[in-house]
């Protein structure tokens, strides 16, 4: 008979866990008070209007059925806004779920996935929770990738991103191309923030080579609660993205949202997008008169390096403002990055800044 001695403390339960991953913490999402949230790179100015309209109309049906696996009306929907054939396209619980799912399949617990540094923090996360090595390699001074010392790694897997986060900046074709080329294994290019700027990528997903390319809903069309994300490569590799991601991990309501939005906001998204290419310019001008020097961003947010972040960071909260603070970064110390938004939004975000320096 078990008696609540039987009862294993958290410390034993966490030893049962996998050892690739112990010492990973849970992901914590700032929340509290702020009224402007520049923290998490979405859509400032809202949802599309016809993904609005799609989710008060929502049936029964969407609610009490299981959608159908692998999601192939959003798989059509997608790949007509990108221009390839359906079988071209994976889903997934935002391309978190796809990054995931593609590390788990295509490469063996023990063996190297590549990263620059700084990048996308969770690469590492999902890198060790499938039980793999991650191996970071710094951006070079120009905030680009060093190509031999990514291919020198041997990585089963190559993450590429672009633009990239948290620095902004978009890879040059030709770095791309030559790891594409080059790579033993499979390439990942995240284009999370293809829609503000930089080359797309989606080309080389029919090159022939192994290449994932992979995008969201959250970012410039404003679904990020919805989580849908997509991931574009061969036939065949999105077969194997599918198997190790699972069936159902789109919901229907997010389903049917997102395939409102790629039917009927395009317009809308592609207004909302010329407003942050046009408000990244003009606060990084601000920015600069205020002496503060941002890199260069072709996404829609900004870096600003700052000596202390958590203190900068912590004023702004105190006004109402939400940041991420990114300390120690490689090559870069610490910094603060920042969303672009509607211009009243980036006032007031200059304002504080001015105000708490
Ligand atoms: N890639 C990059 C570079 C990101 O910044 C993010 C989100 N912050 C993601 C992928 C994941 O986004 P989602 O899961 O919402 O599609």
């Amino acid at each position: 008979m078990l008696t609540a001695n039987d009862n294993r403390g958290a410390d034993s339960v966490a030893a049962l866990a996998r050892e690739s991953y112990r010492g990973i913490a849970l992901y914590s999402t700032p929340r509290g008070r702020c009224s402007v949230d520049f923290s998490d790179n979405t859509n400032l100015w809202g949802a599309p209007p016809a993904a609005l309209r799609t989710l008060a109309a929502v049936r029964d049906e969407d609610v009490t059925r299981y959608p159908v696996a692998y999601e192939p009306a959003l798989a059509a929907a997608l790949a007509d806004y990108v221009g390839v054939s359906a079988d071209m396209i994976a889903c997934g619980c935002g391309s978190d779920d796809v990054l995931d799912s593609a590390i788990r399949a295509f490469a063996e617990p023990g063996e190297v996935v590549c990263l620059p540094e700084p990048s996308f923090s969770m690469i590492r996360v999902f890198a060790r929770t499938n039980g793999l090595c991650p191996v970071a390699i710094p951006l070079t001074r120009s905030f680009d990738v060093d190509v031999d010392a990514m291919l020198e790694t041997g990585a089963r897997i190559i993450y590429l991103c672009s633009p990239n986060n948290p620095t902004g900046g978009a890879l040059p074709r030709r770095t791309v191309e030559q790891i594409v080329e080059n790579a033993r294994g499979l390439v990942i290019i995240d284009q999370a923030y293809a829609e503000f700027g930089g080359d797309s990528f989606t080309d080389l997903a029919s090159s022939g080579r192994p290449v994932l390319v992979t995008r969201t809903m959250s970012k410039a069309f404003g679904l990020a609660g919805l989580r849908v994300g997509f991931g574009i490569g061969s036939p065949e590799l999105i077969a194997e993205v599918l198997k190790a991601r699972g069936p159902y991990k789109v919901n229907a309501l997010g389903e049917r949202a997102a395939i409102a939005a790629l039917d009927s906001d395009r317009a809308w998204v592609d207004e909302r997008v010329d407003e942050v290419v046009a408000n990244r310019s003009d606060f990084r001008a601000e920015l600069a008169k205020c002496g503060f020097a941002s890199l260069e961003s072709s996404a829609n947010f900004v870096l600003v390096p700052v000596d202390d972040c958590a203190a900068t960071a912590s004023r702004l909260q105190r006004a109402g403002i939400r940041v991420r603070a990114l300390p120690g970064l490689t090559g870069i110390g610490d910094a603060i990055r920042i969303a672009i938004g509607p211009w009243e939004m980036m006032q007031r975000c200059l304002d504080a800044m001015v105000a708490s320096a």
